[in-house]
């Protein structure tokens, strides 16, 4: 691969940029980024009336019975944290869940997709799990609430629902016991001290520990979703924060979808994989490295202005000869963790962005590293993609670095973030990422 014609820089500072993977073009163009990064022009913050049990959204800590049963919680107990899988509905509010795995009420890829097109049936566990669950008059109601919750919502009428026998609204609740669509609720809506509607907790609000918490919470989440589900290819994890990211809710959550397919992202990089074992070093991270891309690093992770995407994005790629995010040890994770989250506090909280995870999917024997795509939702993509399959980008990537670079280090003196190197205090040695190696023993 010739990388010199990954990015081009024009002389009046225009960048153009392949993505190495999908071919995709890309241009930016100077000067149209030179506004600050939050999405500004909005409606201006409105107060907020303090609740001692925030009730904001259906995420909340209040609404616990309009959201489906609980897969599992993360609770606090001293110093120590506890999870708790399939907490009955009559102890829903025993106890303060500190993040929450919830089915989502409305599935991308359907229950009735993987019953009708594999034969797939709730594994014995979760049986078990509907049956104990549904045994209880609350557990009975709830489910009923939420599945009324849903059928209004898709638009079926009060007495349709009034029709329907609990025979066939168990039958529906398959969806909550053995679905493969989950989401990762964090407890909090706001931030505390909370003045206004803007103050909405972002990833970047979260201390260094909770993030690593959500983090590890939504990887064992990926493990469990494989073991229900034996067609399940890959769990894509992804993050969409604020509204014009796509979240319904301003609430902080990422979402878990099992595929019955790897997605076209992870195919071309399978493709590319074969053909140049290296390439996530030489056409990434090196190429981030010799062209003065990389923001960021710790002993387990890099973090850099990633070419060839629409949106301004930001790439942090796991150095371990670890592959999937499970396999890696806990302070691998906390590496990772500790990048994303200096990411998003970077970005700020009112900047809307997508959080991506790549990582290699159970029944692939390639070598791909984990990796977190950050992209900043800055605007609407506009240009002549439509005809020639050139994307303008807002900003160049030595805007974002530039933006993203002074947060870090006015972060770092604040101890927001810490353990990590900055810029030009980065080692950078060639070949940061170890994927390609196989793991010895031990
Ligand atoms: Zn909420």
């Amino acid at each position: 691969m010739d990388h010199l014609r990954l990015m081009t820089i024009m002389p009046d500072g225009t960048v153009k940029q392949i993505n190495p993977f999908t071919g995709t073009e890309v241009w930016a163009v100077p000067g149209r980024g030179n506004r600050p990064l939050g999405n500004g022009g909005g409606a201006p913050p409105k107060p907020i009336e303090r609740h001692a049990v925030e009730d904001y959204c259906n995420f909340c800590a209040a609404h616990y019975l309009s959201t489906p049963p609980e897969k599992a919680r993360l609770v606090q107990e001293g110093p120590a944290y506890r999870t708790i899988d399939h907490v009955a509905a009559a102890d829903l509010f025993k106890s303060h869940a500190v993040m929450r795995r919830i089915p989502n009420l409305f599935e991308i890829v359907t229950i009735d997709y993987w019953e009708k097109n594999y034969g797939y049936r709730l594994s014995d566990r979760n049986r078990t799990w509907k049956e104990q669950y549904l045994s209880t008059p609350e557990g009975q109601s709830h489910v009923r609430r939420v599945l009324e919750i849903k059928l209004a919502a898709m638009g079926r009428s009060k007495e349709e629902l009034s029709r329907l026998d609990n025979g066939a609204l168990f039958r529906m609740a398959d969806a909550f016991f053995g679905g493969a669509h989950e989401l990762i609720i964090m407890d909090r809506h706001y931030r505390p001290n909370a003045q206004s509607d803007a103050d909405l907790l972002a990833s970047g609000d979260l201390s260094t520990d909770e993030h690593d918490r959500y983090c590890a919470f939504t990887i064992s989440a990926i493990q469990d979703i494989y073991a229900q589900n034996r067609y399940v290819r890959y769990v894509a994890v992804f993050q969409n924060w604020l509204r014009a990211a796509g979240a319904s809710f301003d609430h902080l959550h990422k979402q878990l979808v099992g595929l019955d397919d790897w997605g076209n992202a992870l195919k071309a990089q399978s493709t590319a994989v074969r053909e140049n074992p290296n390439v996530f070093n030489e056409a990434v991270v090196n190429f981030a490295a010799y062209n003065n891309l990389v923001v960021a690093e710790n002993d387990y992770a890099v973090t850099f202005v990633e070419i060839g995407h629409l949106y301004p994005t930001l790439a942090i790629y796991s150095k371990s000869q670890r592959l999937r995010p499970w396999e890696h040890l806990p302070e691998e994770v906390r590496g990772m963790s500790d990048m994303m989250h200096a990411c998003h506090a970077a970005m700020g909280s009112t900047v809307s962005s997508n959080e991506e995870w790549y990582y290699l999917p159970v029944d692939s024997v390639d070598r791909i590293p984990w990796h977190i795509q950050i992209r900043l939702r800055v605007n609407n993509p506009a240009g002549f993609e439509g005809g020639t399959r050139i994307y303008i980008n807002p900003m160049t990537p030595y805007e974002l670095r530039d933006k993203i670079v002074p947060r870090l280090y006015e972060l770092r003196q604040r101890k927001v973030i810490s353990g990590m190197r900055i810029a030009e205090e980065c080692v950078l040695r060639p070949n940061p990422l170890r994927y390609y190696q196989a793991r010895t023993a031990g």
